[in-house]
């Protein structure tokens, strides 16, 4: 199957509102150019030194949105600030209140997902629940970021029950945070190419697909 109907096939399955991402972390630019040429105007990148280039060599695509979904390092977050639409990952209050600081003195604003971790998963970064709650009221003074909501990504090997059960339990992180704080809410970024349907099915507004897009890294 070629690119453009493996996207169909996916699109019939998702409405119209959720937000399809490709995730093109080792895939070529010209993978790239046929999923803009079916319509994919939202890329994905998990490192810089391989996101940078192609972007360069995809200047020329118009309207493209660049979202950054990989561990994003305090060192490299001017860099990001300054390639990307989105950052999907802030996932600690150090590097919040870095890149606030960084938009503060006039740097790139992109919107920004908290990333956050609602089962413990030792290879993935991330806010617990608790700390997340704790660090409320000082993500609430980092008053120059566009934070828009919560990504997560979930551990390998749950049954289907249990991925619905944490999707369900991060949007309902969402709603707790934006009673008790004047966060905004509104996007969850969460589904990958195994659990896109379960994700949408708990009210995922953006999700990440790489292999059932562009076939295995
Ligand atoms: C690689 C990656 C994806 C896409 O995963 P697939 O299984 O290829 O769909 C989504 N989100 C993040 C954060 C990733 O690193």
């Amino acid at each position: 199957m070629t690119i453009a109907q493996r996207l169909d096939q996916i699109r019939q399955q998702i409405p119209p509102s959720v937000l399809l991402i490709g995730v093109t972390k080792q895939v070529s630019v010209s993978a790239m150019k046929e999923a803009y040429e079916a319509g994919v105007r939202d890329f994905a990148e998990s490192r810089l030194q391989e996101a940078i280039p192609k972007q360069e060599q995809l200047q020329d695509l118009k309207h493209i949105s660049w979202h950054f979904i990989g561990h994003l390092q305090t060192n490299k977050a001017k860099k990001v600030l300054e390639h990307f639409d989105w950052i999907h990952c802030v996932d600690n209050l150090k590097l919040a209140q870095r890149l606030n600081q960084l938009v503060q003195e006039g740097v790139n604003s992109p919107k920004l997902c908290l990333q956050v971790k609602v089962l413990p998963d030792p290879n993935k970064y991330g806010w617990h629940i608790r700390e997340l709650l704790d660090d409320l009221s000082e993500l609430e003074r980092c008053k120059h970021l566009k934070i828009e909501g919560l990504m997560t990504i979930l551990p390998l090997g749950l049954s289907e029950s249990e991925i619905l059960a944490a999707f369900d339990q991060t949007r309902q992180l969402a709603q707790t945070l934006k009673q008790q704080s004047s966060l905004s809410m509104e996007q969850l970024s969460m589904g990958m190419s195994s659990d896109y349907l379960l994700a949408i099915q708990q009210g995922a507004t953006m999700i990440r697909l790489g292999r059932i897009i562009f076939g295995d890294r």
